[in-house]
């Protein structure tokens, strides 16, 4: 099929390349022309594991091929998917449909024969009658339909999610809409359930799923708090929880409070349709601030370790939102960063993929350092905000060695907290009390 992706990003990358994998012939179109370039000179925007070779093969055999212009890549689309970004309006929280207004409008002047405009970005409920009423205003004689084809990638595993996915969730009120959407999905027809909903329910289907995993994490986090006081240990409890199967043991591991483009922005965009259609959705909200106020914490309890100094340096090891991907948006290192350095604290940083992003955040307010044990050398506290792999092999007794005072705030829980005791650091962990 021919397949156009609107907005190539962290969902419409790997999606496109994805497609082109199953033989589709696809076009990536971004507005960034440096985006597109890039890509045009075989050049990856974007940190994924597995990506790159199957980006490789498939700019190589014409499979993939990249544009920023719309009346090249549209009026031979099958089906488009839309997948810019939906960012929160900075005041009120909700999603912005800027970009999915830009793009409706644009793609609209260029629709030839009948095409399904499939809406993968996260968008509030009746986004679909939005779109569709864009392009029938732009373009009256356009033959189309619009669908809600939602996301479910995780960032660092989208090669992986892209082609073992749990679900594929349609919302497409037309028969000729559906079997368009059933041809390009094909290839999952026996790996997984594809379900067919309204259109409006499968807008809520994604908000409805990061909302609830959200309050999932944050739910962990406050039994991690509560373990801490009482001498339970949470990895004992989250694997007690976890194999009843109505609870799941996936997303019970705790951490210094949720991030990413995702969580944050969807959990605040659902608490405003919420609002906006008067219904209580308190649990969202709550989850909402204990996250927020984790954050805090995380910060505090670090500072706590190093009140006797002034101007305390601090080694930070990862400032990506979570291990396996460069993406630093919402990234709870870089808001408990932000805290240490507001009260003061030095800090060296080391991140294996997000040093480019970081610094483009960040810009000179830390030093930036090329391995873990040089971010750690010299340095009062150490503090593991990313849970990386390459960070678990590191040597607890060269880290001694290193460090001007022996501290750990291991908000990955990556250390054995027995063997850095007994080399003489004071540790703090989550959901175990030391
Ligand atoms: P992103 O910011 O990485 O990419 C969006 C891209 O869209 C950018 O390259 C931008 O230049 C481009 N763009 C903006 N306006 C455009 C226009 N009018 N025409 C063409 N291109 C345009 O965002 P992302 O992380 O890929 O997320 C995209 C959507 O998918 C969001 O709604 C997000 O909530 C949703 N989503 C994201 C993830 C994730 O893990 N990142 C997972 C599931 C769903």
């Amino acid at each position: 099929m021919k397949v156009t992706v609107i907005g190539t990003g962290y969902v419409g990358l790997p999606t496109g390349v994805g497609l082109a994998e199953l033989g589709n012939d696809v076009i990536c179109l971004d507005v960034d022309e440096n985006k597109i370039n890039m890509l045009k000179a075989g050049k990856l925007t974007i940190f994924e594991e597995g990506l790159e070779e199957l980006f490789e093969k498939n700019t190589k055999n014409g499979k993939v091929t990249f544009s920023t212009s719309f009346a090249e890549s549209i009026p031979q689309a099958d089906i488009i998917l839309i997948a810019v970004g939906t960012p929160p309006n900075p005041i009120t929280k909700e999603a912005d449909m800027k970009y999915i207004k830009a793009a409706a409008e644009e793609l609209a002047h260029h629709l030839s024969g009948y095409t399904v405009v499939a809406v993968k970005s996260t968008v509030p409920v009746n986004t679909g009658t939005m779109v569709e009423t864009i392009i029938r205003r732009t373009n009256p004689n356009a033959d189309f339909d619009v669908i809600s084809l939602p996301e479910f990638l995780r960032e660092g595993f989208a090669v992986q999610d892209f082609f073992n996915p749990d679900r594929i969730i349609v919302g497409a009120n037309t028969e000729r809409a559906r079997n368009v959407v059933a041809e390009l999905y094909k290839p999952f027809e026996n790996k997984c359930t594809i379900l067919y909903v309204a259109r409006q329910s499968s807008e809520t289907i994604k908000y409805a799923s990061n909302a609830f995993l959200a309050m999932k994490i944050q739910y962990i986090n406050e039994m991690a708090d509560f373990c801490e006081t009482s001498g339970a240990d949470i990895y004992e409890v989250a694997k007690g929880m976890g194999l009843d199967s109505r609870i799941g043991a996936k997303f019970l591991v705790p951490g210094p409070g949720y991030g990413g483009f995702c969580f944050p922005k969807d959990t605040n965009a659902m608490a405003y349709m919420g609002k906006f259609n008067g219904v209580d959705l308190s649990l969202i909200e709550t989850t909402i601030k204990g996250n927020d106020r984790r954050k805090i914490n995380m910060a505090k309890r670090i500072l706590d370790m190093v009140e006797d100094v002034k101007n305390p340096t601090i080694g930070v090891l990862g400032s990506a939102f979570k291990g396996g991907t460069d993406d630093c948006r919402e990234s709870p290192a870089l808001q408990i960063i932000e805290i240490l350095l507001a009260h003061d604290a030095k800090i060296k940083l080391y991140d294996p993929k997000a040093m480019d992003n970081t610094k483009a955040i960040l810009k000179d307010m830390v030093t930036y350092c090329n391995s873990a044990y040089e971010a750690i050398g010299g340095t009062d506290v150490l503090a593991v905000l990313t849970d990386w792999d390459e960070f678990r092999t590191l040597d607890l007794a060269k880290i001694k060695q290193l460090m001007a005072r022996p501290q750990i705030a291991d908000y990955r829980n990556i250390f054995d907290c027995k063997k850095a005791k007994e080399l003489g650091f004071e540790i703090k962990s989550l959901g175990r009390k030391l």
